[in-house]
């Protein structure tokens, strides 16, 4: 039988996994092993995907994948797979008796003896990672409750106890193999920055499924504790855990701390210093036991491996000889330079063959089998499984937010409510600001003399700034609730109950989330795809993020809504939204049929229980991106304002011309603006706002502080009229303008990002070309249908 024929609420037990390997060793880390009880929970509005409960976590996976693995009953598994593979759980390793120095296995390491340490955060993602971080490294790295906020390593310091403690925050990765980039991210980490110590964070309520990452750093014999996370999660449950014989018994200390309260941090610190200095106690070097077969195959290929010298020293031989037997993709990279790398790999691939005909399952399955055997085995003498029902609450609400009927209205109704707050509560807040500037405008004009600073001054700076400062409360508001959908764990449902439809487009449920980041700003959201393991989906996301309408795009939209369609602003802003997601779907199917034809990668996301959002780590991601935002009016956007005045105040009209808007048409800016007035006038643009144009390449906002400077005359009231009353628009050509912003390339960041993201400039350059023959031939089409009206 095969999971996807599981209907919901009915329980199996899994006996085979088919597909390629880069799936099945995905899934195998995620926890779908031989043996392993499934149980089907929901399916999601569209019935695909399906909820899986396994190993104590929700996991979302596509029918056509459940397809791939193969369940029986319990009672016929039983008979099917026999007993469960037990294996005599490890072995001292014999080169260094266990000690686990650095200077054992060919490490060749002379221990720092000055006092910096190098901490390295690896763990789950969601395992709290950054809130460890946070908690001792005090950073305002965002916290979120969804699979893949990290997407960068961030680097903390801080002082403890007579130590200078760096910590690195690197991304949630389920295992350290090499099939996605967060992991490959993760290894070379590991092998290039040394750092000194490792803190696993493992999240305690769902420790099983965590411990597999743990293996793999048993594996590399690197100096490691485990952070035994959500410990209050665990109590609550009402399990047990001897976590001191565990961490005897696996060789790693662990220490149970709750990061969102910060407890149990300073033990875990000074866990951190004692391995440092080399004087814990649990700290040994361990082997786990992959049993007679691959042991077998491990030994002569060590010895093989023994004998060079050109080995790297940050990993142990029986982990090279582990990673060759598997035929692992990034060891190949990692052992280039070794001149008898050719000769092991053949000798690796002689041995998975027999492995494979002695047990009738590939290298990498025997493997994973072996480490949760070895799981098993630690956690059946030290943990007991909590009585309660911890996952009831969850279970709840999910029937509810993916329930068939309820999944997409509860979905449409909370993006409604959250663009409804963001510009009609946003507007109170933006009243004041323009008060605040217009009263500095007044100030400086009456302090300064007239003339050229005083024109600086006023319009420049104090006009530009003001009119981008204003947009402040819808940024933290907008970011208030992303932040919130992601702390709670609504985010992953979000893609859970997308995915089908995102599906359709080529792409799978995890490109929503950096599609919907991207309405709040498209940098954070270009590196937020770095969750999604095709290659070929990540690059067609990281490609449409940029029509999803950005917050620096937010004021010029509400600028021309309410200045040209006062009776209809909300309805335009909507319409204009809906429009970028309409090119991002479009050009999705676009590159889907003609450049990226296949994608295999599963679609396997980890559901989060649902998590209250903490009050702090909500601020805490308002108040950065707000710091970011006001760092950016502070520098582009107060450098970009003065430039344009300048190109705009110069060159001055010969002495007793009227001075007026007028004379910006002989300025630089009016030149400039004129030149590409052929290209825009289809568009029914002027010089001025093919100016405007001009100037949002560094950032959108500009385009409001241009027009600042352009059309801002002595009137007390705000741009809005004045752009009314200038009479350079018509609702036609305002619409024309509207689109092509909105489709344009959003800013100079975004296209660095992409160039970065994607390794090669080629995709940077494709999509500057690309948006802006998008934005021109839309807002073309625009003009043209408002013609008709
Ligand atoms: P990361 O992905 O590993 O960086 O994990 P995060 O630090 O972003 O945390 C994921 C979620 O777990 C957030 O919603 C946190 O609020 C929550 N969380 C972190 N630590 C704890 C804890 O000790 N107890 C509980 N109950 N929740 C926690
Ligand atoms: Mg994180």
């Amino acid at each position: 039988m095969k999971l996807s024929e599981l209907k919901n609420g009915e329980t199996a037990v899994i006996v085979r996994l088919s597909g390629h390997g880069g799936f099945r060793k995905r899934i195998m880390e995620m926890g779908f092993i031989r043996g392993e009880k499934v149980k089907s929970v929901l399916d999601s509005p569209m019935h695909d995907p399906v909820k899986y409960h396994i190993m104590g976590y929700d996991v979302s996976l596509r029918r056509a994948e459940a397809e791939m693995i193969e369940v029986l009953p319990e009672e016929e598994a039983k008979r099917e797979l026999g007993p469960a593979p037990s294996f005599s759980c490890l072995s001292v390793c014999e080169e260094c008796n266990g000690c686990a120095c650095r200077n054992c296995t060919q490490r060749k390491v002379t221990t720092k003896k000055n006092n910096v340490i190098n901490v390295a955060l690896v763990g789950n993602p969601n395992s709290g990672k950054t809130s460890i971080f946070n908690a001792v490294a005090g950073e305002n790295e965002h916290v979120g409750n969804y699979s893949g906020v990290t997407v960068d390593a961030k680097t903390g310091s801080f002082n403890y106890k007579g130590y200078r403690i760096n910590i690195t925050d690197l991304p949630g990765t389920y295992s350290i193999a090499a099939y996605s980039p967060e992991e490959i991210y993760v290894r070379r980490h590991l092998f290039d920055k040394m750092p000194d110590i490792i803190i696993n964070s493992v999240v305690a309520s769902n420790i099983e499924r965590n411990l597999y990452l743990t293996t793999e750093l048993i594996d590399m014999n690197l100096r490691t504790v485990v952070a035994l996370n959500m410990y209050d999660e665990l109590l609550a449950s009402g399990a047990q855990i001897n976590y001191e014989h565990l961490g005897a018994m696996i060789g790693i200390p662990v220490v149970p701390v709750i990061a969102k309260t910060g407890k149990g941090l300073d033990k875990l610190l000074d866990i951190v210093i004692e391995l440092f200095e080399g004087r814990n106690s649990t700290i040994r070097h361990i082997h786990i036991n992959y049993g007679n077969t691959i042991e077998g195959e491990l030994a002569p290929l060590s010895e093989e491996l023994h004998k060079a010298d050109d080995l790297p020293y940050q990993f142990p031989v029986r982990y090279w000889a582990l990673k060759l037997l598997e035929q692992d993709k990034e060891v190949t990279n990692q052992l280039q330079h070794c001149l008898a790398l050719p000769h092991w790999q053949s000798i690796a691939a002689k041995s998975a063959k027999r492995v494979q005909q002695r047990l009738n399952i590939d290298v990498e399955t025997a493997i994973s089998d072996a480490k949760y055997g070895f799981i098993n085995g630690a956690l059946q003498e030290t943990y007991t499984a909590g009585s309660k029902d911890t996952n009831k609450q969850t279970r709840r609400i999910d029937r509810l937010v993916a329930n068939r009927w309820l999944g997409f209205p509860i979905f449409i109704f909370v993006m409604w409510v959250m663009f409804a707050t963001v510009f009609q509560l946003g507007t109170y807040p933006q009243e004041w600001i323009e008060e605040l500037f217009a009263f500095l405008g007044n100030q400086a004009a009456t302090l300064l003399p007239q003339g050229l600073l005083q024109d600086l001054v006023v319009n420049g700076i104090i006009g530009g700034v003001g009119s981008v400062a204003v947009f402040i409360p819808q940024i933290l508001i907008l970011y208030l609730f992303i932040s919130l959908m992601e702390d709670s764990g609504y985010m992953a449902r979000a893609a859970f109950i997308m995915d089908r439809l995102m599906h359709k487009m080529g792409l799978h449920g995890k490109s929503f989330i950096p599609m919907l980041m991207g309405f709040g700003c498209n940098v954070p959201a270009i590196m937020a795809t770095r969750t999604i393991e095709s290659r070929s989906s990540r690059i067609i996301t990281i490609l449409v993020t940029p029509f999803m309408s950005c917050s620096a795009r937010l004021p010029v939209l509400v600028l021309f809504a309410g200045a040209f369609f006062p009776n209809h602003a909300p309805l335009i802003l909507i319409s204009l939204y809906i429009l970028g997601i309409i090119v991002a779907v479009l050009t999705a199917r676009l590159l889907r049929s003609t450049r990226f034809k296949k994608d295999e990668t599963p679609f396997v996301m980890e559901l989060p229980p649902y998590r209250l959002p903490t009050l702090q780590a909500t601020l805490r991601h308002m108040w950065d991106k707000c710091e970011q935002y006001i760092r950016k009016i502070g520098t582009t956007i107060l450098i970009a304002t003065i430039v344009i005045w300048f190109l705009s105040y110069f060159p001055r009209p010969a002495e007793g011309t009227q001075p007026g808007s007028d004379n910006y048409s002989s300025s630089y800016i009016g030149m400039m603006g004129r030149a590409i007035e052929p290209v825009m006038e289809p568009l029914g643009q002027n010089w001025r706002s093919s100016m405007a144009i001009l100037t949002s390449i560094p950032a959108k906002e500009l385009v409001v502080s241009t027009f600042g400077v352009l059309y801002s005359s002595d009137t007390e009231e705000g741009i809005e009229e004045d752009l009314k009353e200038s009479g350079d628009f018509t609702p036609r050509s305002a619409a024309a303008f509207l689109v092509f912003i909105l489709l344009f390339f959003p800013c100079i960041a975004t296209i660095a990002t992409i160039a970065t993201e994607t390794g090669s400039r080629w995709w940077a350059f494709f999509s500057i070309a690309y948006n802006t023959a998008v934005a021109w031939i839309a807002g073309y089409i625009v003009y043209l249908i408002g013609g008709i009206f």
